[in-house]
């Protein structure tokens, strides 16, 4: 450790992301990405990009793309920041939005980038454990707190809150900041995009890198009312974080539009996770109600972290974590079919 480290560094608790190793041969679960390539539409628009355009600075508030979006939610370009990925955004809204009077409560079990940004940033960080189905309780987020976050759905559990609770939270005190994280949304959430033009304290966040297959290109952004994209704005350019690049916002912009191919992805993907659900309570895992691409299951029989390592070593990656009530479980990213085939093949052997 070096003498100049400050308590801060000292004390942080660095996010861990999920393995990305080098994946020929990998049947690769393990880290939530879209299984299918992106939208036909978004590489051609990638290749158009690369032409004569990428010698040319990006737009520096990605504006084609933050209308196209607005206008799917009847808003406009003024409601929508964007970022490279969501975890940039997030980080925006860490460091100028939810550091407020009193603490941050978002659920022990959860995205583990917020608890990091809390130790990064100064901010008292309040946990609040899940109901014993695993649940979001939200009668358990009343109290005095500066504001909320929440994935919606849940990850890494993968269930979802209706949008009737989202809107008893931000109901529960309007001078309470509500953040929802809907990086998971589009496979069997409701977005509280909805409840946008009602409420000045709801901030969505979403992303490209999961049901747009746009992980690689990093895009994400925040739906709310103006002075909470206003706030946003203010910490990027103070922070002096980069644009999307040229290739990130055309391949967004195509991805956003191409709600045919959008459709057809989700609803796949959708019904191999019903799919996979039901094979595995077969095998005799129990499997927490997913609405994510990805499922959250656990075997009375056998350990968590040795079926993550018994699935490695057939060159299959999923996801284990080594925390309080959760270490017996896996999540398990939806893949193709065949990907999901295999993997119920394997654990048929293991088990
Ligand atoms: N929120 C949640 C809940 C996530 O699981 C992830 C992906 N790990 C993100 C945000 C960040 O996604 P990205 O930065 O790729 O948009």
């Amino acid at each position: 450790m070096s003498r100049f480290w400050s308590k801060i560094v000292h004390d942080l608790d660095p996010y861990v992301p999920g393995e990305q190793p080098r994946i020929e041969g990998l049947i690769k679960l393990n880290t939530n990405e879209n299984p299918y390539p992106p939208s036909p539409k978004a590489l051609e628009a990638i290749r158009r990009a690369t032409d004569e355009p990428l010698r040319l600075y990006p737009d520096p508030v990605s504006a084609e793309l933050r209308e196209t979006i607005a206008a799917s939610f009847g808003l406009e370009a003024g409601n929508i920041f964007v970022g490279n990925g969501s975890d940039e955004v997030l980080a925006h809204a860490f460091m100028g939005l939810l550091k407020q009077d009193g603490p941050l409560l978002f659920p022990d079990i959860t995205y583990s980038f917020y608890p990091v940004y809390c130790g990064l940033y100064g901010i008292e960080a309040k946990k609040i454990p899940l109901a014993d189905d695993m649940s979001v309780d939200i009668d358990a987020y009343r109290g005095p707190a500066g504001a909320i976050i929440l994935p919606n759905p849940n990850a890494p559990t993968g269930i979802a809150l209706p949008l009737a609770d989202i809107r008893k939270l931000a109901e529960a005190d309007r001078d309470r900041l509500l953040v929802v994280d809907e990086a998971y949304v589009d496979f069997g959430g409701e977005s509280a995009a909805a409840l946008v033009p009602d409420f000045d304290n709801i901030l969505v966040i979403r992303t490209f890198s999961k049901s747009y297959s746009l992980a690689g290109s990093r895009v994400g952004f925040a739906i709310g009312q103006r002075p909470l994209i206003e706030a946003l704005e203010r910490v990027k350019d103070s922070f002096n974080s980069y644009p999307l690049d040229r290739l990130a916002q055309a391949a967004a912009t195509a991805a956003w539009k191409d709600r045919d191919w959008f459709e057809a992805t989700r609803s796949r993907i959708m019904m191999s996770r019903n799919r996979l659900a039901g094979d595995l309570t077969e095998l005799g895992f129990e499997v927490l109600p997913s609405a994510a691409n990805f499922v959250f299951a656990r075997h009375a029989g056998h350990e968590g972290a040795s079926l993550a390592a018994a699935l490695r070593a057939e060159a299959i990656l999923v996801r284990h974590f080594n925390k309080p009530r959760i270490s017996d479980y896996l999540r398990i990213t939806v893949g193709t079919e065949a990907e999901c085939s295999r993997l119920v093949e394997v654990l048929r052997k293991i088990l």
